[in-house]
């Protein structure tokens, strides 16, 4: 990992070679999303990276839309995903759609077939899977290859006009059934497709395929370099050849790097529209998901995750980030940022039955421990006050020193208490402490007298209001869900969330808006939840415990 940080990566090496070289005056790259989902961490790593890269040299960063398949696209997707990618800071110098271009991917169309470097085939698709032949052995050329470019000019003019049913037509390039590149074996370069589209709605009758559109969406558009994850490296020498046989004017290059996987994640819009589908989880902005929207709902920062993009670096191997790499980095941003306030989620009543009845008096507390600058507020403080459960046990275990019968400890702020009594229902749960507080022992009053082992946090009954806490776990079991080929639904999570109903103090609740982010003492970092907080209702996701083992030089 530590390498990957300060090695300055292969692709910012070769844009410098290129520029000092003059192959470029400027470099052009690119985004190029599929609307078919939303985006994801994996998509944040390659924004990130473009972006970054554009910003970094002077050039220009293109969000562009690859939207040639009709099928599986829409408009909500476009949406989302020009807000993601504003939200992350990847703004674009210029927004496209691939789907723009469908004009001049026909006419280049036209002009491989006048070539002789494209036919029209009417084998079928199992056919044509049958005569591409195997990795050892030579594929068989279709008995219409050898069709006149007149011939193959008319059929596929009729192709576009919607003379055809689905599949009963393609169009190929016409390259080498023998060669060892498996994509190089005559690849189909158009389809037959009777479907409405999202942009060009009826016009077209025929759409590219992937690994002809691309190139001439990047050739057209200047990009300079092409940055795409590996498993498109075997694919390069047909970019190369739809962008040289096509006679563009740039040519933009190709660069492989290896997509981001992480622990306990799954990261393919495939996949995660199934959890949304099957409503294994509250839409594709559900906390727990691995998608932007998710992320900022649960209370990610956009530079929480450009540094994790940042840190994890630029490899040309595959393999697979710890998820608790990413929490790292979302409490290194907070931790100064967001500001502390006391919750308690799963509250136990405590009387403390020597204060005054009627008295309620105000607390000064720190915003931020770590941050002077963050200041202090007022917190209310009376005779009833809530505090955890687990920071009470009837019978103590060894080296527990919060609350328990004959026990004093240090409320944050506040005062030292005594437990004294234990109140039980008829069922034997504990219900309610009766403690007695020490005056003496006032926070900031510079009391000496004694010590205390334990310090707990508290909010005041009378005045704290309702709220939900959400707390939650890995939607994924498994360590590396992709890699195992298992089926990754047999790997949720069941306990995924919990959700508690607790207290929050007064001071901050009266103040916390959707997306304000707090460091709830001892209990982790929170973002006030945008979907379902409403006026009456606070809604807490928790983002992460306040601490962690992890080090970044353990990766
Ligand atoms: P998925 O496999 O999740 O469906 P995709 O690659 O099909 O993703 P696209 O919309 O085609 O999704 O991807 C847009 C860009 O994002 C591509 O350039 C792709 O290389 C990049 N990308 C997608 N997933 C990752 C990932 N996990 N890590 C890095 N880059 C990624
Ligand atoms: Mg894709």
């Amino acid at each position: 990992m530590s390498n990957e940080i300060n090695s300055s990566n292969f692709i910012r090496n070769i844009i410098i070679e290129d520029l000092e070289s003059k192959k470029h005056d400027e470099i052009i790259t690119r985004f190029p999303p599929e609307p078919n989902g939303y985006l994801h961490i994996g998509h944040a790593k390659s924004i990130v990276l473009n972006s970054g890269l554009a910003r970094e040299f002077n050039g220009k960063f293109h969000l562009r839309f690859d939207d040639t398949n009709p099928t599986k696209e829409e408009t909500e997707y476009v949406e989302s995903i020009k807000e993601d990618v504003k939200w992350l800071g990847g703004d674009w110098d210029a927004l496209y759609f691939a789907s723009d271009y469908f004009d001049i991917m026909y006419e280049k169309a036209q002009l491989l077939i006048k070539k002789g470097l494209a036919y029209v085939d009417d084998l079928s698709a199992e056919e044509i899977k049958a005569y591409r032949g195997t990795l050892t052995e030579a594929g068989k050329e279709s008995p219409y290859r050898n069709r006149s470019v007149e011939e193959n000019l008319d059929l596929l003019e009729r192709m576009k006009n919607g003379e055809f049913a689905d599949g009963e037509k393609v169009l190929r390039a016409k390259i080498d059934m023998a060669s060892p590149n498996m994509n190089m074996r005559d690849p189909v370069i158009y389809r037959i497709a009777h479907a409405s589209h999202h942009n060009t709605g009826d016009k077209w009758c025929i759409y590219p395929m992937y690994d002809f559109a691309h190139p001439l969406e990047d050739a057209i558009e200047g990009i300079t370099h092409s940055i795409c994850t590996l498993e498109f490296e075997d694919h390069r020498p047909l970019y190369d050849w739809v962008v040289r046989e096509c006679e563009m004017e740039h040519t933009p290059r190709q660069i492989e790097f290896a997509r981001l996987n992480m622990t306990n994640t799954v990261m393919s819009k495939r996949k995660l529209k199934l959890l949304v589908d099957e409503k294994i989880v509250d839409g594709w902005d559900d906390p727990r998901m691995p998608t932007i929207s998710g992320l900022r709902r649960r209370g990610y920062t956009p530079e929480a995750i450009r540094n994790f993009c940042t840190a994890i670096g630029v490899a040309k191997a595959n393999s697979v980030v710890d998820s608790q790499m990413l929490e790292y980095f979302i409490r290194e941003d907070l931790q100064l940022k967001a500001n502390t306030a006391m919750a308690v989620m799963r509250p136990l009543k405590v009387v403390i039955t020597n204060y005054p009845e009627d008295k309620t008096e105000m607390l000064t507390v720190s915003n931020n421990a770590k941050n002077e600058a963050a200041g202090t507020r007022e917190v209310p403080f009376s005779r009833e006050i809530y505090v955890e459960q687990e920071d009470f046990m009837e019978v103590p275990v060894k080296k527990y020193f919060r609350l328990f019968p004959g026990n004093e400890v240090r409320l944050i702020g506040a005062y030292f208490i005594k437990c004294n009594e234990v109140i039980k229902d008829e069922n034997g749960n504990v219900v309610e402490l009766h403690c007695t507080y020490d005056p003496e022992t006032k926070s900031g009053s510079g009391f000496t007298g004694r010590k205390v082992k334990g310090t707990i946090h508290w909010v005041d009954a009378k005045t704290a209001v309702p709220a939900e806490f959400r707390l939650y776990e890995p939607l994924i079991l498994d360590d590396a869900p992709e890699n195992q080929g298992k089926d990754f639904l047999e790997q949720i999570n069941p306990n995924s969330m919990e959700i508690l109903s607790g207290f929050i103090e007064a001071t901050t609740a009266e103040i916390a808006k959707p997306n304000d982010k707090y460091q709830l003492v001892r209990n982790g970092f929170f973002n006030v939840d945008p979907k379902y907080t409403t006026e009456d209702k606070l809604v807490f996701n928790r983002i992460v415990s306040l601490k962690s083992s992890f080090k970044l030089q353990d990766k």
